[in-house]
């Protein structure tokens, strides 16, 4: 009989469930809205109980825990998403499922994916940093997931400014970190509210952009030497952000640290939406 397997991305606006076989053949695919998890869940456990899986993985949006000693191992924890604080996610799930699971955060599950499946394939190491309404970063070191006391949060590292940017940023925490000052919603207020695909290609605004990228892609260098970084989310789709990060990275590193060849080292995500979902796959596979 064919095994089949479950996979959760549980995103801020959607969540994707699927089932597939071990050859990650899609048998089924949904994706349900995010509201309160009351509905939402409701739906993803009738989605469950038509599938006999064998184990299911699940890669959520954050922050979560995915500390095994803690007491709220399995939690979203602090969200201000209206019902999912302090949700015990994976405990809803095994209260009603009783399979091996995978739980871990939502960029963590792309970048297993991206490392199995996609741009990282054949390496062992990755990192995935998704630029859109927030910025998150997943990492695999040695074919694993990086979690710790917690799970790394690359989206808040603290940057040094562009000399050029008197923008004060938007992260409420910080305000000038990576997500204060080069997600979507900062790139925009910036400009005085232009929507960030509206800003012509050619707009210093990129450079500043690129600049804040690359840094961050300087300092996963120092600290965690990947063989990929990759970048997915919408803003990532600014295809001519590549080369700049590239040569600003190239600046900035100043040639301290070996890299691949550039063009090889900051890529673009291969999978695109189907990351998440095939990252959940391949870590309940692991789990089973
Ligand atoms: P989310 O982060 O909500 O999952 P996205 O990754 O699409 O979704 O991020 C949305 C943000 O990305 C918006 O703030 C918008 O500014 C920006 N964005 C979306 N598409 C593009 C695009 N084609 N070019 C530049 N920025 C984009
Ligand atoms: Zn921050």
């Amino acid at each position: 009989m064919t095994k089949l397997y479950g996979a959760i991305e549980a995103g801020g606006t959607k969540f994707i469930c699927a089932v597939a076989d071990e050859n990650l053949n899609i048998v089924e695919r949904v994706s349900i809205p995010t509201t309160v998890p009351e509905e939402t869940m409701n739906d993803v456990f009738k989605f469950f109980e038509k599938h006999e899986v064998q184990a299911i993985g699940i890669a959520s949006f954050g922050p979560i825990d995915v500390n095994r000693k803690s007491s709220t191992y399995g939690y979203i924890t602090n969200t201000p998403k209206p019902g999912w604080k302090n949700y015990n996610f994976l405990g809803e799930m095994k209260k009603r499922f009783d399979v091996p699971y995978a739980w871990t955060t939502d960029v963590n599950g792309a970048a297993y994916g991206e490392l199995k499946k996609g741009a990282a394939l054949g390496k062992d190491s990755c990192v995935y940093l998704t630029v859109g309404t927030g910025i998150g970063g997943g990492v695999v070191i040695n074919g694993k997931v990086i979690e710790g006391y917690g799970h790394p949060e690359i989206g808040h590292i603290i940057m040094r400014r562009h000399p050029d940017d008197k923008y004060e940023g938007k992260c409420p925490f910080h305000h000038d970190c990576l997500e204060g000052l080069a997600a979507g919603p900062a790139i925009e207020a910036r400009q005085g509210g232009v929507k960030a695909y509206d800003i012509p290609k050619d707009d210093k605004a990129w450079k500043i952009v690129a600049y804040y990228l690359a840094q961050a892609c300087v300092d996963l260098t120092l600290t965690l030497s990947p063989e990929k970084i990759i970048f997915g989310g919408g803003v990532s789709k600014q295809e001519q952000l590549f080369p700049m990060i590239r040569e600003s990275f190239k600046k900035q590193m100043n040639d301290y640290v070996p890299t691949p060849d550039l063009d090889d080292y900051i890529v673009h995500v291969e999978l695109g939406d189907d990351a998440g979902i095939t990252g959940c796959f391949l870590l309940a596979m692991e789990a089973e």
